[in-house]
């Protein structure tokens, strides 16, 4: 066969060849050369037309038959299109056994997976994401995500452009036990994944561990309280061998209702996932924060306070005068003598806010802040304890920020200083509108 298929053209030219010969020959014989030729050619196209029609009925057919028998070139062609199907059909099943297998490990992941395309419409999903989510594929195909996911904050994600942040805690439709958290995932350039994952358990012992801390520190709040009462009744004059021990007794007792407190309203701020609003007013809460700043410092540092913006924000005035206070308070704490420490609130070029607080006190080294806002983390305990730190300042702060829908950043060199800034949208300052729906 490779034979044939390498002389192919030979074969066919010396066909043609030969007939013409023939016909030659013939033609001289019966003294009609032209005719005889004529013939020849005639009888070499229809036999080129017949292989042409059988190819062109082996193409169409839709049933797998072998290329049909013929001769030279024509055989050749038949046999390469074919060879060129065979490889086609091969490729195709392979991608058929691959998309299976992917769609058989999708079908059985526990999370649920939903495929859409970049206009959020559903293309597939596998069984977990109709468990989860109550969708049908036959029924939903097609439809939008945020038509058929019945909440206001699904679709409100949904809406964000790009890849929002993922969701968590979300509610199952009809079945409120159930907690899911979505995320959405981009891998092709005309669609994307979401992933739904029931987080349910996940939620529960979260729940416990924020329990357990809340009640933990409720319980300790009493023992702390009369320890530190009988604490302050004891008489130095009267054993002063007791004195310094009393004293740091004091001391600890004191570090440990300030630890309760701090713990008790992380625990209130994690319960919450909105803050009740109201206007807090800037310039007040600046002046207070400086009353605090000077109290704190007890003269040892210069405190400057500049408030170049009129803006007031949209908030919980008591936690945002926590988290505010917390950074002063650290700012204080964490300068030595004859430092400077400045407050500042001004606005953003983008609309927002921000509240600042700087200093030029010891710095923070870079390795240590992207965990500085974990609770407990500090520095170095020995400074945090001698300052009377608890650990979870800027937690603290992180959390009400959160929920203010704003952010924190550092800026810190060692030795140097620091700068926190708290930066707010400009949806969270309060403006005319507002304070007429609020009246
Ligand atoms: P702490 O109660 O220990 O101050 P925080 O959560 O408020 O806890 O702060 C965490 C750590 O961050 C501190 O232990 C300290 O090392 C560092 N830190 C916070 N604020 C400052 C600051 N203004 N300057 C230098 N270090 C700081």
């Amino acid at each position: 066969m490779a034979l044939l298929k390498q002389h192919a053209w030979q074969i066919s030219i010396g066909r043609l060849v030969l007939l013409l010969l023939v016909a030659l020959v013939v033609g001289l014989l019966v003294d009609r050369v032209e005719w005889a030729l004529i013939l020849a050619l005639a009888g070499y196209v229809a036999m080129s037309l017949r292989s042409l029609l059988r190819l062109q009925r082996w193409l169409r057919s839709r049933r797998r038959l072998p290329p049909p028998e013929d001769w030279g070139v024509w055989s050749d062609l038949a046999w390469t299109v074919h060879g060129r199907l065979e490889q086609d059909r091969s490729r195709k099943r392979r991608l058929v056994r691959l998309l299976r297998a992917f769609r058989e490990a999708a079908a059985a992941l526990p999370d649920g997976v939903i495929v859409t395309t970049l206009g959020r419409e559903i293309v597939w999903l596998n069984a977990a994401a109709q468990r989860l989510l109550g969708l049908n594929l036959r029924q939903d195909r097609g439809a939008r995500l945020d038509l058929v996911l019945d909440s206001p904050r699904v679709r409100a994600w949904l809406a964000e452009s790009g890849f929002p942040e993922p969701l968590i805690d979300v509610p199952a439709p009809g079945d409120e036990a159930l907690r899911l958290s979505m995320r959405l995932i981009p891998y092709s350039r005309q669609q994307q994944l979401l992933v739904v994952r029931d987080i349910s358990n996940l939620m529960r012992l979260e729940g416990m561990r924020r329990d357990f801390v809340a009640n933990v520190s409720h319980e300790l709040r009493t023992p702390l309280t009369v320890l530190h009462g009988y604490l302050d009744m004891m008489d130095a004059e009267e054993t002063p061998q007791w004195s310094p021990m009393v004293d740091e007794m004091r001391r600890q007792s004191l570090r440990m209702a300030q630890i309760v407190e701090d713990l008790l309203t992380l625990s209130r701020l994690e319960a919450q996932n909105e803050v009740v609003a109201g206007r807090v007013n800037m310039r007040s809460m600046l002046a207070t924060l400086q009353r605090e700043a000077d109290a704190l410092s007890q003269g040892r540092h210069r405190v400057a306070v500049e408030a170049r913006a009129e803006a007031d924000l949209v908030g919980a005035d008591k936690d945002l005068h926590s988290a505010f206070s917390n950074l002063v308070t650290n700012a204080v704490r964490y300068t030595p003598s004859g430092g400077q420490v400045s407050l500042a609130w001004r606005r953003r070029a983008d609309g927002g806010a921000e509240f600042s607080v700087s200093d030029t006190g010891v710095g923070i080294p870079p390795e240590h802040l992207p965990r500085i806002t974990e609770r407990f983390y500090r520095v170095s305990n020995s400074r945090s304890r001698d300052t009377g730190g608890t650990g979870l300042g800027l937690a603290i702060v992180k959390h009400v920020l959160n929920l203010h829908h704003g952010c924190l950043d550092i800026q810190s060199e060692p030795g140097r200083g620091s700068t926190f800034t708290c930066r707010f949208d400009e949806a969270q300052l309060w403006t005319e509108p507002e304070r007429e729906h609020a009246a």
